[in-house]
């Protein structure tokens, strides 16, 4: 057996996701969230806010509700109390510092970096501070797609997540506090989805798009990647 395939070989890999706010995270990363998790990976999601200023009005409530998600795509959850709209990059990057040093993520996944014209401010420190920690620590850095306003956003890795789609569904309902808004509307999520996967040429399937904004590899992820390839011409 060639022992790049054989998983036991593999060292437990972990992602850290960051988020500014509970529910940033589902949006745009549960689907591949989920299928990391079922194929071995350790999922730590860090949210950096309480959800104090959200316009529902059960502070609290999100921190729980980020808990549920997280047994549906198989997620642990670890939360910050800064106060929305008013924290600093400094103390964006001290936070994903500590939380690099407790957890050796193999990969980081934060928002898109946007001008404060289309996306939320918090989402764009957050994305700043992330983008400079993963930089200096060269961790592997995803973007994932803004939840609204596209403007920006360069998708170069696209991720088939058809197999898990009812999971996604079943995490976005976690968030009951957050479904009055827009941007949380399951027909336009999933919609977005279909989009990914008509730009892939796609007629079927669900895909949720990142932007590689850094990566490294080696060599068991040509392995995998071709034994990803082997499964799908079998398929045909
Ligand atoms: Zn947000």
């Amino acid at each position: 057996m060639n022992t790049y395939l054989d998983s036991n070989k593999f060292a437990q890999q972990t992602v850290l996701t960051i988020y500014a706010h509970a529910d940033d995270e589902v949006l745009p990363a549960a689907g591949t969230l989920s299928l990391m998790s079922k194929t071995g990976w350790n999922v730590r999601c860090l949210i950096l806010t309480d959800g104090s200023l959200s316009s529902s009005d059960i502070k609290g409530t999100r921190h729980q509700e980020a808990e549920a998600a997280g047994k549906i795509i198989g997620a642990t959850y670890e939360f910050y109390a800064l106060e929305e709209c008013n924290f600093s990059t400094q103390t964006v990057i001290k936070v994903a510092e500590e939380a690099i040093k407790r957890w050796q993520p193999n990969l980081i996944i934060t928002h898109a970096p946007q001008s404060e014209k289309y996306g939320h401010r918090d989402h764009e420190v957050c994305a700043i501070a992330i983008s400079n920690v993963a930089t200096r620590k060269n961790i592997p850095l995803w973007y994932s797609a803004p939840p609204v306003f596209l403007r920006g956003f360069e998708p170069n890795f696209f991720v088939d997540i058809t197999s898990v789609i009812e999971e996604k569904i079943a995490a976005i309902g976690c968030y009951e506090s957050e479904m009055s808004k827009a941007f949380m509307q399951l027909d336009a999520i999933l919609v977005l989805s279909r989009f990914w996967a008509r730009e892939l040429g796609q007629k079927d399937g669900y895909f949720e798009a990142f932007e590689i904004a850094r990566q490294w590899v080696d060599a068991s992820f040509f392995a995998a990647m071709a034994n990803s390839n082997k499964q799908v011409l079998t398929q045909e």
